[in-house]
């Protein structure tokens, strides 16, 4: 059967099995992307609801922790090391790029080893690499650590604001106010953890759910495989991502993680304190902890105005039902990380189904 002819046939199996209204979240920005590139939602029944949750890392970073490494970036003798979707996300007044053009050494780096390359150039100065992402990327900046331990780097160090996915899904499927009937799991994280975290989705809630790859297809069908859980009364955690993703997930992985870093509450956009979220290196690596290395000034709560990025993180609200989406916040003009950040709803929705979708 062609690609096509299965999708059609998923896309039929769907409309048949859709009996009542079920509201589905993915947690994953490459899921946000392939959702709104593809036309997913608008090819399905009414009754489904498809929202995006927290699963862009960039957009759940809480504006106390941007204005933090935006102070860090403007002392003397300092690079930061950064992922390039960081480098407009606005904080409270500036972002990284406005820094950099008022003189601050600021680097786009493409990996943690680019980022221990320019510690070895620059001896004089001390690289500071921006620890942004979930349990995909963890396991790298570890071995950033690991290398420049072995190496006796003593200019790198890590800002981590790291966070972890487990402990705010357990946040989402306990508010009944949002109404989450199951999840698209995220592939790449999964593909770390394998499925035992995420069991407490169907043993404690009763609530389906799949892992998921990126192609149309494997949404699809995992559309298809949630929809059959709640058609045949079952909650379980189930791979689709079957190429990819095993049940034991990457323990090695894992190992790297547990070795250098340590479980911390952390704090998330539009969520706030989640209990056992984040991780923060572990105290026998502190000479490569940038909290423990510089002066950094308290976390201060703060909102950028009128955006609504935390409503949309939590599966409450689609980016249009934003009244500066695509009118004072757009790509070329961004207010919120979620339309800075290339895996943003925002963004997302914005690029591939325009400024005046009718969520
Ligand atoms: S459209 Fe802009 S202002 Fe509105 S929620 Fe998205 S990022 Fe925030």
């Amino acid at each position: 059967m062609t690609i096509k002819a299965q999708s059609a046939k998923l896309i039929a199996d769907i409309k048949a099995m859709a009996t009542e209204p079920f509201k589905l979240m993915e947690v994953c920005g490459s899921h946000t992307v392939a959702i709104a590139k593809s036309g997913i939602r608008e090819l399905l029944p009414p009754n489904i609801r498809l929202v995006s949750g927290p699963g862009c890392p960039v957009c759940v970073t809480d504006n106390s922790d941007i204005d933090r490494f935006l102070s860090l970036a403007q002392q003397p003798g300092l690079i930061i090391a950064t992922f390039g979707d960081m480098i407009r996300v606005p904080g409270t007044v500036t972002n990284l790029q406005n820094i950099r053009a008022g003189g601050a050494d600021v680097r786009v780096v493409y990996s943690t080893l680019d980022a221990l390359e320019i510690a070895r150039q620059n001896p004089e100065k001390q690289v500071v690499f921006l620890g942004i992402g979930f349990e995909t990327t963890i396991p790298t900046v570890a071995v950033s650590v690991e290398i420049a331990a072995r190496e006796n780097l003593s200019n790198y160090s890590v800002l981590a604001m790291h966070k972890l996915v487990p402990p705010v899904l357990e946040v989402l499927v306990m508010d009944p106010e949002l109404g989450i009937d199951a999840f698209i799991n995220p592939g790449h994280v999964c593909s770390v953890l394998g499925t035992e975290p995420f069991e407490f989705i169907a043993k404690q809630y009763g609530k389906p759910s799949v892992i998921a790859g990126f192609e149309p297809l494997d949404i699809l069908q995992t559309i298809w495989m949630l929809l059959k859980q709640r058609t045949e009364g079952r909650s379980e955690v189930e791979i689709e991502y079957t190429r990819v993703v095993k049940t034991a997930g990457n323990p090695k992985a894992r190992e790297y993680m547990d070795k250098y870093f340590t479980v911390v509450d952390a704090r998330w956009r539009g969520i706030g304190v989640i209990p056992q979220s984040g991780l923060k290196l572990r105290p026998e690596y502190s000479q490569f902890d940038a909290e423990a290395k510089f002066t950094l000034p308290q976390p201060v709560e703060t909102n950028i105005p009128g955006c609504q990025c935390g409503d949309i993180l939590k599966g409450r609200l689609l980016p249009p039902d934003c009244a500066l989406f695509g009118k004072a916040c757009t790509p070329l003009q961004p207010i919120g990380p979620c339309m800075v950040s290339s895996e943003g709803s925002c963004a997302a929705f914005y690029r591939y189904r325009g400024r005046s979708y009718n969520a």
